[in-house]
């Protein structure tokens, strides 16, 4: 798996920034996280492919997250897309892109698939191998946070087990690593789990922005193995973030501290910032390993030993 970050500020873009956008790549399709203003470009800049867009997943309904979709939308009708894109967000995600499209006086040629969330935690998408979640964040309209979840990977197939069990090489074992029970030629009956290893747990990739500190985030954040939160202000404006409902770069740290994150990377950075190493450094002091996030900067998730 790998994340890069289309663009990392708040509220309104800076020569350095754009607005808030994360593309996480996995097994060849991409999710998209957010897509403010000119969030297109980034991408296509990233080197990434429209036609692997499979995922557009909407924390809120602020200018900054999402004046990027209907022209990234429309690129994706002029590329000839055909297949199918799944939209989940909050309520009126739906609305305000079937009312653009009206008034546009465009049509697209390929489905749009809504999923509007409205529990505290939800489970938007749950398939063989990964699930995506959804939970309810605190911010000043109602906000989404994510986890991309892997599904635990089997064990690993330990071939001198086998063989001591005596079962062939060959078919057999292909049988047994994908969790079928096999009879071997003297009729004893030979079971997955003798002869794989502990299963593997999976990656853990989850987005949280805009937001205070709060349960919703904690939960999606537990176990992370990378935690990509806001941090708007530094620490030194703690009273702002609370009127605003943003995070400071301390309470950023303190959520992966709780959670047991693996990884921080900070993100929607006040355009007022210059120097964010002094922002790392602030959130370093609670929590480590945490990064900070840069435009078309790139984290890489290794593969499950
Ligand atoms: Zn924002
Ligand atoms: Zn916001």
């Amino acid at each position: 798996m790998r994340v890069v970050f289309l663009g990392t500020s708040s509220a309104t873009p800076t020569p350095q920034r754009f607005l808030p956008s994360v593309a996480l790549m996995r097994q060849g399709d991409i999710f998209l996280l957010d897509c403010g203003e000119g969030s297109q470009i980034r991408f296509r800049r990233a080197g990434l492919r429209f036609s692997r867009l499979r995922w557009l997943l909407v924390s809120h309904m602020h200018g900054d997250h999402i004046t990027g979709l209907l022209g990234l939308l429309m690129s994706l009708q002029m590329a000839e897309r055909t297949a199918p894109l799944e939209i989940a967000g909050p309520v009126g995600l739906q609305d305000y892109i079937l009312t653009n499209r009206r008034l546009l006086r465009t049509e697209f040629g390929y489905e749009l698939r809504f999923t509007e969330l409205t529990e505290p935690f939800e489970v938007v998408y749950d398939g063989p191998d990964f699930r995506l979640e959804a939970a309810r964040l605190d911010h000043r309209l109602s906000t989404y946070g994510y986890a991309l979840a892997e599904k635990p990977l089997p064990g690993r197939f330990q071939a001198e087990v086998a063989a001591e069990l005596g079962v062939p090489f060959g078919p057999l074992c292909g049988r047994l690593q994908r969790g079928e029970a096999v009879t071997l030629d003297d009729g004893r009956v030979v079971l997955p789990e003798q002869v794989l290893g502990p299963s593997r747990p999976g990656r853990r990739v989850v987005y949280v922005t805009d937001t205070r500190p709060c349960p919703g985030g904690v939960l999606l954040a537990e176990s992370a193995d990378l935690l990509i939160h806001e941090a708007t202000f530094g620490a030194d404006l703690a009273d702002e973030a609370r009127v605003k409902k943003h995070s400071t770069t301390r309470e950023a740290a303190e959520v992966a501290r709780l959670a047991g994150a693996r990884h921080l990377v900070l993100t929607h950075f006040s355009p007022r910032y210059v120097d964010l190493e002094a922002l790392r450094a602030e959130a370093a002091e609670l929590f480590e390993p945490v990064d900070v996030a840069w435009d078309l900067r790139e984290f890489v998730l290794e593969p499950v030993p």
